[in-house]
This record gives structure tokens, C-alpha cells and sequence, in this order.
């Protein structure tokens, strides 16, 4: 019998599944809105300027590719930290932050959580229900029991914020809660500040350690603002943890640009913090690759092409605002007379735009739009060759 005759088949990935139907698909006027990419009003992948100069800049000057130190460039780590953080922030100055590069926000978040299961093997973790759909599969591969804190808000198109304060309040002592910094996937919908403050306080006065997944700084208000919830857990005096993704704000999504920041009580606490993540990282691909985390480097310790990334992620983020409205308006035209301002109220790439797993897959199989079951579109996807395409399908299946 062979080694591998007992092998099961695994379950197909869902968005990848997704992907793989719509490639298959012959109808000329489809529409791919089941992606977590940003696509351009061109309906293409950019490549961004400031990206293009940093590489030409860096081939000038060729270098070969010797082994990168386990935690990463140290130039990156340290322009990771300034973004997160603030460079003239005390925890940075007083190097109170472990810091390591990572492959994408997906390594972060798992040397994060190789980590925490060896400081706390029996802790729980807490993702939001729902939440990008790798979190419960990542946490549950590095050993930990996942359960949900109630989120979404279907019947008030919003968050259920008092329900929400209540699992956290409920939670044991030590429990990990990863909370999404910024522009919430899947549904779009983020915490106002004044509810951010009582999250921080529940997570401070019960104990619990906050996992930021911070996947989109920069698309949702501006990169302050989005980074905004970090200077609230600071002030507060916690320790905390912040993954970093840079496959949307600098489309390198192929380039596993990343990051993994654990704050600390101490500069001397941090430097233990970082041996330990040092051997999570060496244990599984020993050290990280040098591209994609030298362009972003390059690109934001140089104040030019610093203001050409600032612009050009300002451009995302306008252009995907103009497309939540653009949608709105169409949908209207199209005769949709539900109240639809909650598309515009949410953030960042996604919607969940209310639509059931039926409304979906009618827009799959009749109009050849490709959505989510969930309810989920990318609204980074749609442009103004597709709009009036997809608003007229959206309009036919909710009416
Ligand atoms: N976290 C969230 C909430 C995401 O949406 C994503 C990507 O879609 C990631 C993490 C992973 O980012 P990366 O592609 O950089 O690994």
C-alpha cells in the first residue's frame, strides 16, 4: 500500500475555490468581486510608483543576496515601528518594541501566535464573528482552542458593540483577542474611537492580551487615523501584539512583505520578547527574504518616495470611497429603495453588502458576478467599466 493511500483530500479553500469558477467561466462580461485585492479603475493589479523607483534605485547599486539576520532588515524593522507606532513615540525610543519581519500579515500573525502558545498553552483565543477566515484556521494550527466575541450586526447593518464588550468582559484572564485595527474583513465595519476606549478598558481590567491585526493601514481614513486604536492601547499601558501587512498599502502582495511588533514593559523585557520570537522564526524558515522588505524600506526612510507611496495609497483609498459611493447612486438608478448609506459607513476594501448566499449565487450564475456567499464584494474591484454592469445585477436579485 502506498505511504499516502490514506490521505484525505482537503477541503478546497472557499475564495480560492471561488477564483477557480470564475476563471472557468465563459461569460465575456464577468466580474471578479470575491478577491482580497485592490485592482485599479483599469480593473489592474499596480504596480505602484514608488515601488518601481525603489527597485530601479536598487538595481543601480546590485547587491548580492547574503542570509538576512532571523529577525529581518534592521532598517525595516525600525520604518515598520514608525508607521505603527510614531518614531518619536516612547515605546519606540525607548526600544520597548520587539520587532521582526515577517511573510506578510499571515507570518506575523503565526510567529505571533507560535509565541503566546509557548508563554500560555492553555489560553483561548478570540477572533471576531465573523473574521477573515484564516484566523481561526492559523490560531487553531498553533495549538490553541478559537471561540468568537459577537461582532457583525446584520439586522442594524453595523457592529453589535454592547454584545461584543460582553464576551470580551466574559473572557478569562490571559484569553488572546486579535481585534481588527482597521477596516474590518469581511464586513467593512470598524469600531468608533469612544468604542475603542471601552474595549481597551474591558482588555485592561480583565486581563487579556490584544492581538492588532493591522492588514490595511492606510486604506481606510489615512494612515493616522487607521493606526489611530494602536496610540489607545499605548496610553493605556498595555502590552501588546500588532501584525503589519504590506501586501495592500504597497501592492507586494507577492512579495510576503510583513511584520510582527510585540510591545513590552520594558526595553530589557523586549530583548528577551525578541530572542523568543527569534526562535519561532528560526525553527521554521530560519530567516526571511531580503526583496520586498528592502523596497519597503527604501521607500520609507526616503522622504520623496515616502511622499509618492503617502500619495498613491491616498489615491487607493479616495478611489475605493468614490467607488462605495458611485455604488450607492447606481443602486438607487437602478430602483433599490433600501437605505444603502451603510456601504459608504464601512471601511476599507470589503462590504458586506446584505445580499443572502441565494442573492449571491444568482449574481454567480445569472450575471456571472462573483461574490462572496457571505455577502462579501471587494469593492477595490469594481471601476467604472464594471459599476453599472454589477449595480443592475445587485438591483435584479434584491428586488
Ligand atoms: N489579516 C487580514 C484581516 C487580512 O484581510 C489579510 C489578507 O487578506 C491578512 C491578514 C494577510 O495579509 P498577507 O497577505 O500580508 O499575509
Amino acid at each position: 500500500m502506498s505511504l499516502f493511500a490514506a490521505v484525505e483530500m482537503a477541503p478546497r479553500d472557499p475564495i480560492l475555490g471561488l477564483n477557480e469558477q470564475f476563471n472557468a467561466d465563459t461569460n465575456p462580461k464577468k466580474v471578479n468581486l470575491g478577491v482580497g485585492v485592490y485592482y485599479d479603475e483599469n480593473g489592474k493589479l499596480p504596480l505602484l510608483r514608488c515601488v518601481a523607483e525603489a527597485e530601479r534605485q536598487m538595481l543601480e547599486a546590485p547587491k548580492a543576496r547574503g542570509y538576512l539576520p532571523i529577525d529581518g532588515i534592521a532598517a525595516y524593522d525600525l520604518a515598520v515601528q514608525g508607521l505603527v507606532f510614531g518614531a518619536d513615540s516612547e515605546v519606540v525610543k525607548g526600544k520597548r518594541v520587539a520587532t521582526v519581519q515577517a511573510l506578510g500579515g499571515t507570518g506575523g500573525l503565526k510567529i505571533g501566535a507560535d509565541f503566546l502558545k509557548r508563554l500560555n498553552p492553555s489560553a483561548r483565543v478570540l477572533i471576531s464573528d465573523p473574521s477573515w477566515e484564516n484566523h481561526r484556521a492559523l490560531f487553531t494550527n498553533a495549538g490553541f482552542q478559537v471561540g468568537t466575541y459577537a461582532y457583525y450586526d446584520a439586522e442594524n447593518r453595523g457592529i453589535k458593540a454592547e454584545a461584543m464588550l460582553a464576551d470580551l468582559q466574559e473572557a478569562k484572564a490571559g484569553t488572546v483577542v486579535v481585534l481588527h485595527a482597521c477596516c474590518h474583513n469581511p464586513t467593512g465595519y470598524d469600531l468608533t474611537p469612544a468604542q475603542w476606549t471601552q474595549v481597551v478598558e474591558v482588555v485592561k481590567a480583565r486581563g487579556l492580551v490584544p492581538f492588532l491585526d493591522m492588514a490595511y493601514q492606510g486604506f481606510g481614513e489615512g494612515i493616522a487615523e487607521d493606526g489611530a486604536v494602536i496610540q489607545q492601547f499605548l496610553a493605556a499601558g498595555l502590552d501588546f501584539f500588532v501584525s503589519t501587512s504590506f501586501s495592500k498599502s504597497f501592492s507586494l502582495y507577492g512579495e510576503r512583505v510583513g511584520a510582527l511588533s510585540v510591545v513590552c514593559a520594558s526595553s530589557e523585557e523586549a530583548g528577551r520578547v525578541l530572542s523568543q520570537l527569534k526562535i519561532v522564526i528560526r525553527t521554521n524558515y530560519s530567516n526571511p527574504p531580503t526583496h520586498g522588505a528592502q523596497v519597503v524600506a527604501t521607500v520609507l526612510s526616503t522622504p520623496a518616495l515616502r511622499s509618492l507611496w503617502e500619495e498613491e495609497l491616498a489615491g487607493m483609498r479616495t478611489r475605493i470611497r468614490a467607488m462605495r459611493e458611485a455604488l450607492v447612486t447606481e443602486l438607487k438608478a437602478a430602483g433599490v429603495e433600501q437605505d444603502l448609506s451603510f456601504v459608504t459607513r464601512q471601511k476599507g476594501m470589503f462590504s458586506y453588502s446584505g445580499l443572502n448566499a441565494t442573492q449571491m449565487q444568482r449574481l454567480r450564475g445569472e450575471f456571472g458576478i462573483y461574490g462572496v456567499d457571505s455577502g462579501r464584494i471587494c469593492v477595490a474591484a469594481l471601476n467604472p467599466g464594471n459599476l453599472k454592469a454589477v449595480a443592475a445585477a445587485m438591483a435584479a436579485v434584491i428586488k
